[in-house]
């Protein structure tokens, strides 16, 4: 007899293409059926037929305080009570800005609805301050789906990109450079080729879109310094990091330390407490370009919506350091029992954390040194996550179904959540040694 989740998906893909409204959920990388979710509370997700799982993804970060919680869900009830949107401002808006700007670098910000939106403006308006067209990207970046982002790597190092997907224009991608990650040596020189006509160098504040791979010590200073030397404006994407990795994000680890200022940030998942709310600011004279005080246009029917503010709202202020200081404290009991059941088993492969975020990579090719690179990343043996996936998935625990992809816990990971998922971990690093080639461990049954 199929499952719930098999009939819900069997209609999904008749009425919607892949049967999911975001492809990573379609668990291409991984095979087998999405799970579809029915409910979340705390640090569990209960699927339509009834099975419960810790959830590792927390709807790939929102979900800093875990699922449900009960000053969340009062503070958008409270708001929806008094209507859903009006086409107007309003207070909360204002309040959640204030807690932007009180948390970050950022002087002015601009509320938006999904992290898309929040790059895809970030660089229209870094290309009309700077009266420049070119983007600087990293390779295994991911920054929403922006026509000029889905591009990789032209044909030499410093060339212009290509798209990479059908529907963005090769005039779009060609508007692009994309550089390898962690390569000072490749920005130097595509800045040194084409330094007077890049408007903006974009990217993550830590890339978790690609496996974690943090930047090596002092690069995102490094960008910045260059941008700033070639008049280009450095945008610092905290969509992920924003308030996840710290009160104030990946700037507050390294930026406010260091004592360099992105001159443009994005944010959203968190700050949108699992609501669609993002947002995207930076320095004042910047985001006076913005209209209606400036002539770069942007706008949005629903941005800045009261009951999306209310969640974002309440989710930052609940997040306060002893929160974090949780969540991190979960995220390296899990990730240190992972990597010790892996290796117990002997399967090769790399742990990579930042502060709360973790992955592991798979494989013989990656355990050796640090990803530092998306095309390092690209050479992890993406069968033996999938046997670790499965295995992990049928013991009641539920991770990123990609093995290029941050796990994510939170602050409603408590003792039982992560015991469970400890308890878990032996038989699924037994599964990816079967699935390990050259395995000495499982290959004789
Ligand atoms: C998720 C993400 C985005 C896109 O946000 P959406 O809300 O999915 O559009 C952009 N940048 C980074 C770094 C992200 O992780």
């Amino acid at each position: 007899m199929p499952s719930e989740s098999e009939i819900w998906f069997d209609r999904a893909r008749a009425v919607t293409p892949g049967g999911v409204n975001s492809p990573v959920r379609a668990f291409a990388a991984v095979g087998g059926t999405p799970r579809f979710m029915a409910s979340g509370s705390g640090a569990w997700l209960t699927d339509v037929d009834g099975r419960s799982y810790v959830d590792l993804v927390c709807s790939w970060g929102p979900m800093l305080l875990g699922h449900a919680h009960p000053a969340v869900v009062a503070a958008v009830t409270e708001a929806i009570s008094r209507g859903s949107s009006y086409g107007t401002p309003t207070a909360n808006e204002v309040l959640l800005a204030e807690e932007i700007v009180a948390r970050t670098p950022v002087e002015s910000v601009r509320l938006v609805s999904s992290g898309t939106e929040a790059t895809m403006s970030a660089i229209r308006l870094a290309r009309g301050f700077t009266g420049r067209d070119v983007v600087v990207k990293f390779s295994g970046c991911y920054h929403g789906h922006v026509d000029s982002l889905l591009a990789s790597a032209g044909s030499g190092l410093a060339t212009l990109g290509v798209s990479t997907t059908p529907g963005v224009p090769e005039s779009s991608a060609a508007q692009t450079i994309v550089l390898p990650y962690n390569d000072r040596a490749a920005v130097e020189a595509a800045f040194a080729e084409h330094g007077s006509a890049i408007a903006c160098l974009i990217t993550e504040a830590s890339p978790g879109n690609m496996g974690v791979v943090p930047p090596e010590p002092g690069f995102n200073a490094f960008l910045a310094e260059t941008c700033t030397r070639f008049g280009a404006l450095f945008v610092s994407d905290e969509v992920m990091t924003g308030f996840r990795v710290s009160r104030s994000g990946q700037w507050g680890t390294d930026g406010a330390t260091e004592g360099w200022v992105p001159d443009l940030m994005t944010f959203g998942k968190v700050m949108g407490g699992g609501f669609p709310a993002a947002a995207f600011g930076g320095r004042a004279d910047v985001m006076a370009m913005l209209s209606p005080q400036g002539p770069v246009y942007q706008a949005g029917t629903l941005s800045g919506n009261p009951v999306a503010t209310a969640a974002g709202l309440a989710t930052l202020q609940l997040a306060t350091e002893d929160v974090y200081a949780g969540v991190d404290a979960v995220a390296a009991t899990i990730s240190s029992a992972a990597t010790d059941a892996l290796t117990a088993a002997g399967v090769p492969h790399r742990l990579q954390s930042n502060g709360n975020m973790f992955s592991v990579f798979f494989g013989e090719a990656v355990a050796g040194a640090a990803v530092r690179d998306y095309a390092t990343a690209q050479t992890q043996d993406s069968e033996v996550f999938k046997a670790f996936f499965h295995a992990m998935l049928d013991a009641g625990v539920y991770l990123p179904p990609s093995a290029f992809e941050s796990w994510f816990v939170s602050g409603a990971h408590d003792d039982r959540a992560v015991q469970h998922v400890l308890d878990a971990l032996p038989a699924a690093a037994a599964a990816a040694a079967k699935a390990s080639p050259g395995s000495t461990n499982g290959s004789n049954n």
